[in-house]
């Protein structure tokens, strides 16, 4: 299991700093999520105003 980011993210980088295992990064305008070292906590979810981050 792993959080993704939509197309929805609007680049805010609110959760890039909220992430307690710094997996998340931009790539080319968007915001990304590292699958592999996502622990699943929903902080990103939390933190975003536009709901881009959700369970995969
Ligand atoms: Fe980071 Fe948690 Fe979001 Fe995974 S669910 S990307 S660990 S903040
Ligand atoms: Fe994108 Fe939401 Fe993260 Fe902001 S908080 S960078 S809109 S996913």
């Amino acid at each position: 299991m792993a959080y993704i980011i939509s197309d929805e993210c609007i680049a805010c980088g609110s959760c890039e700093s909220e992430c307690p295992v710094g997996c998340i990064s931009e790539k080319d305008g968007k915001f990304v999520i590292d699958a592999s070292q996502c622990i699943d906590c929903g902080t990103c979810a939390g933190v975003c105003p536009v709901g881009a981050p959700s369970a995969e």
